[in-house]
């Protein structure tokens, strides 16, 4: 018997393909950065968010342009300790080229290209990120001579514009986006619309289909058969709490398999293809028996699957004060790693506390559902690291330069680090990100994204 361990995702380094492209808008300060920024995100997140003093404690936000979605990173808060200004400017353009898959680099055009500019330029052309330059400050048609002059950086073709007036953004911006990656689309047929999907998973015995048939009752609706699936697979929508819900694979669940040969591998086929159209699991589990490794890896099996848990003792009725202490024992052991999921405690045969199920699922599936702004994110993130560093690694100490949320259902987050991050401390932004954020009953994905 063995304890639910081991997210999905944690130990990898990479991030998929889901991330959004990043930009970094480089420069030495000065330059116009954040107002180049403010006006790319059209000031959204910042009308709400940036306070005179703190403007910098916001490294990067949601920011689009015609169809394209992509993460914008402001640079200018990075290695402040660096001592002399183009050593430090030079270190944010290193950190940014590890990052982002475009560096936006601004130079004021006003006064030409100063020491910084040359060593921000040194950096930039040792990577093979692809550049956009932007001569700021160009306000009108007088100052655009000297954007020519920025030719002589080498970085390509100076777009003339002004952060602060909008003047030429639109064109700057289309360099941009013409310069990222392709993105795969990762989204998968969860976003269909309709009921939400329910499986109700467990071993075999604990209860499903008496529970089916109570929820089911009279309310049985339809039964909807999907075609171009499993030959016999059926889903049902019940109606609970005044809503519609679409239970998975209902014939599955109620077909009797118990005694002949391969009936657990039969379940565990079924619990896996229930999972795969669900957004939902129930984990149905008998408290009239010890816990079973076989209920564990149910458990499991749904982390995996990345869908919401709700946990489900059933056969509450035939439950005595002893066996109710060693079961509240057997939770702590080996469901700890789940205990962000919400619990239920109820009898399929009695009806006790099966209501309960309803708010139990609806928070889950907000919690899958949760997406939060990459502003808010690094605001959240900055203190967290500023209160606890990453420990050292091998003499280095990794920094977390930023995090987007590169999905939701469930929510994944990548933290944009320089280093290598300690399993310990991803579990502990998680447990963070948990208790800051909610995410109960859903999975939380963490994941690194280092370059070099
Ligand atoms: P499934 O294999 O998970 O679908 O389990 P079943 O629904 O067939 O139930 C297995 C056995 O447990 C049956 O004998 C049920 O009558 C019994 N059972 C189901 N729910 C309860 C409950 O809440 N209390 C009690 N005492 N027995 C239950």
């Amino acid at each position: 018997m063995h304890a639910v361990s081991g997210m999905p995702e944690e130990g990898e380094a990479a991030a998929e393909a889901a991330v959004k492209p990043v930009v970094a808008v480089v420069g030495r300060p000065n330059v116009g950065k954040s107002s180049l920024v403010n006006r790319i995100i059209g000031r959204r997140e910042a009308v709400v968010e940036d306070v005179p003093g703190v403007t910098r404690d916001r490294v990067a936000y949601d920011a689009s342009w015609q169809a394209a979605e992509f993460t914008l990173v402001d640079t200018g808060g990075w290695e402040t300790s660096v001592s002399g200004l183009a050593a430090m400017v030079a270190r944010q353009a290193e950190y940014a080229a590890q990052t982002a898959d475009v560096i936006l680099f601004v130079v004021d055009a006003t006064v030409g290209i100063t020491d910084a500019d040359e060593a921000v330029t040194r950096v930039l052309r040792a990577t093979n990120r692809p550049v956009v330059l932007a001569a700021n400050k160009v306000d009108g048609e007088l100052q655009e001579a000297d954007a020519l002059v920025l030719w002589n950086l080498g970085v390509g073709e100076p777009f003339p514009i002004s952060a602060l007036h909008g003047r030429g953004t639109g064109d700057l911006l289309d360099a941009v986006v013409a310069s990222f990656p392709e993105v795969p689309q990762a989204e998968s047929a969860d976003e269909e619309g309709g009921p939400r999907r329910i499986a109700l998973v467990g071993r075999p015995n604990v209860g499903k289909s008496s529970l089916l048939n109570r929820l089911a009752g009279e309310d049985r609706v339809v039964v909807d058969e999907v075609a171009g699936t499993t030959r016999d697979a059926v889903d049902e929508l019940i109606e609970l709490g005044g809503e519609t819900w679409k239970f998975i694979d209902t014939a599955g669940i109620r077909r009797r398999f118990r005694n002949l040969q391969g009936a657990d591998y039969y379940a565990t086929v079924r619990t896996s293809s229930a999972l795969d159209r669900a957004e939902v699991a129930v984990v149905l589990m008998d408290v009239s028996e010890p816990l079973a490794e076989q209920d564990i890896r149910v458990v499991e099996q749904v982390v995996e699957s990345g869908r919401a848990l709700v946990l489900a003792f059933n056969k509450w009725d035939t439950l005595d004060e002893e066996r109710r202490y060693y079961l509240e024992k057997e939770i702590d052991r080996q469901l700890s790693r789940v205990s962000w999921a919400p619990r239920v405690n109820i009898s399929a045969k009695t009806g006790r506390h099966v209501e309960k199920l309803v708010p139990a699922l609806e928070t889950g599936l907000a919690s899958w559902d949760t997406r939060i702004p990459t502003g808010r994110l690094n605001s959240w993130l900055k203190e967290l690291v500023a209160a606890t560093p990453p420990p050292v690694r091998g003499g280095k100490q990794p920094k977390i330069l930023f995090a987007t949320q590169a999905s939701a259902r469930p929510p994944h987050f990548v933290l944009f680090t320089t280093g290598f991050l300690e399993d310990n401390y991803r579990r502990f932004v998680e447990r963070r990100l948990r208790e800051d954020f909610g995410f109960e009953g859903s999975p939380v994905k963490l994941s690194m994204r280092i370059r070099d």
